[in-house]
């Protein structure tokens, strides 16, 4: 079955055909840089990063291109506040934005246009579009005439009479329907302003988009995409604009994220309740912020919480304890053939060619990333069993078998910009793992040896107890759940650490 993609427009889930076969060009809303990108503006980017990298995985070339909106009121309130230029506050804030990308591990677009690069591509499609009487001018103003374009409302499926409902601002009377949106806007004075046959001005966020999208991938081109609130305006005036432009459809398909809501409301930076990217980067491996978009439909709301971080981290954490493991198995020494699980083997074979077929049938299914975690989960637990039936003694074949199911664990992961490489280890970390797994085999009884395990529990505690010192609580609470897990108690008393046998 070919990939299958929800469009806003036809409100259906839709086989993916390309514009030209193998290809695919996508254009993305990119970020008005005014401010920090909060954790919504970064799930959309990511859910999008995810759904590049899969089409990529399943062999298209795909042609990203992301833009910049570098000049817009927010950005000119900013400057006005801090006293300095538009042009210091773009700048800035594209570095932070980029400095935010980079962290996040997003692949970067093809092409990155910025909207003050391209402003004479948009006078062209204006002048198109007022000589196909689409568009109109007053006072050194362009406005598009939503009554002009019949499919105007396609998008966000509304009429121009429920678009008036609920109408409270007081309606500019130099516009022909109050719908009307500005495709240039004259300059006030000390704004930014460029050279066009209307006057010294400067373009409107919209017609930027239907700009640069047309410059870089032509009058039609596969997927726009971007979150859930640009369906309207932002994205019914695209349509508008390009299609009354070109006479052409526009955009194949339309995507749009959900949103990343706190409680009952949008995350938002005019709402003030915003967790910025670059402050969440601080404590967390971008691979739980991914993990937190994957584990999500990308068309579903996600409402954002400790627990939600949680859940991430410890999914994280799950894949590298499995990542250990292996790595310790396939590390350790080789026996010969044990006759009775040569039927584990099979098994781990078929868990790992089905994890990658519900993996890919999850992912061709409109992206249900939450699915294709699912699967490879599933092949964790699978790959856990397998590593827990040999007991640490593992043959060739077992070997092999378990390096196929890594092999397909980082294909998988890495299909959708999971990095599973287990992490330098640093400190205080170095060698744990090893420590628990040797103590993890004693305890089990493969070596019963109780002074070994009595020098490999004070080491770990050592190793705890450092933790502890330069506050690495995750690691300290790691530590003291695995040895929990093998019976082992830790006392924290007064005078230090304390463990025994329960
Ligand atoms: P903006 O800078 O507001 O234009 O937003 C940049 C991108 O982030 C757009 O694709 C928005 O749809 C998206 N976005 C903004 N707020 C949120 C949110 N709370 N949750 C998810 N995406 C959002
Ligand atoms: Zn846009």
């Amino acid at each position: 079955m070919a990939i299958q993609v929800y469009d806003t427009l036809s409100r259906k889930k839709e086989e993916l055909i390309t514009r030209d076969p193998g290809k695919i060009g996508i254009y993305i809303c990119g970020p008005t840089v005014y401010n920090y990108i909060h954790i919504g503006n970064g799930r959309t980017y990511l859910s999008f990063d995810i759904i590049i990298r899969y089409l990529r995985y399943r062999g298209y070339d795909v042609t990203y291109v992301r833009n910049i909106t570098d000049i817009d009121d927010k950005i000119i309130n900013k400057a006005r506040e801090e006293g300095v230029s538009a042009e210091e506050i773009a700048r800035r804030y594209t570095k932070a934005f980029h400095d935010d990308a980079d962290g996040m591990g997003l692949a970067r677009p093809t092409v990155e246009p910025k909207a003050t690069e391209h402003i004479r591509s948009m006078i062209e499609m204006i002048e198109g579009l007022i000589k196909k009487g689409l568009a109109y001018v007053v006072d050194g103003d362009v406005y598009f005439e939503v009554t002009k374009f019949p499919g105007y409302g396609k998008l966000s499926h509304r009429s121009l009479t429920d678009m008036r409902a609920g109408e409270r601002v007081e309606v500019d009377p130099r516009k022909h329907h109050p719908m009307d949106f500005a495709l240039w806007k004259a300059a006030k004075p000390g704004e930014p302003a460029w050279e066009s046959p209307w006057g010294m001005g400067r373009p409107g966020w919209h017609i930027e988009c239907s700009a640069m999208s047309r410059k870089y991938l032509g009058d039609d081109f596969d997927i726009h995409g971007g979150g859930q609130d640009l369906i309207f305006p932002h994205h019914e005036n695209e349509i508008a604009q390009s299609e009354g432009y070109t006479g052409k459809e526009f955009a194949r398909y339309w995507m749009h994220g959900g949103m990343v809501n706190i409680g009952e409301e949008k995350m938002a930076k005019s709402l003030g309740n915003v967790i910025l990217v670059r402050d969440l980067l601080k404590e967390h491996n971008p691979n739980v912020l991914r993990l937190l978009a994957l584990g999500t439909h990308y068309r579903s709301p996600i409402d954002f919480g400790p627990e939600k971080l949680k859940e991430a981290e410890s999914a994280y954490e799950r894949f590298l304890n499995a990542r250990r493991r292996i790595e310790h198995s396939l590390s350790s020494e080789t026996v010969t053939m044990l006759p009775e699980k040569v039927e584990l083997i099979g098994s781990l074979e078929n868990a790992s060619l089905e994890a990658k077929k519900k993996f890919i049938e999850a992912m061709d299914d409109d992206f249900n990333s939450a699915a294709a975690l699912a699967s490879m989960f599933e092949l964790v637990k699978e790959i856990n069993t397998f590593i827990e039936a040999f007991g640490g003694q593992m043959t060739i074949m077992a070997k092999d078998a378990l390096e196929k199911a890594d092999r397909i664990l980082l294909e998988l992961s890495g299909a959708v910009g999971l990095d599973l490489t287990l992490p330098e280890a640093v400190g205080v970390a170095e060698k744990l793992p090893d420590a628990i797994y040797e103590l993890a085999s004693v305890v089990l009884g493969i070596a019963l040896d109780s002074k070994k395990k009595d020098q490999l529990l004070d080491e770990i505690l050592e190793r705890r107890n450092e933790a502890r010192k330069n506050k690495d609580w995750a690691i300290a609470d790691m530590i003291r759940d695995r040895l929990l897990k093998m019976g082992i108690e830790i006392e924290d008393t007064p005078l230090g650490s304390r463990w025994k046998i329960k």
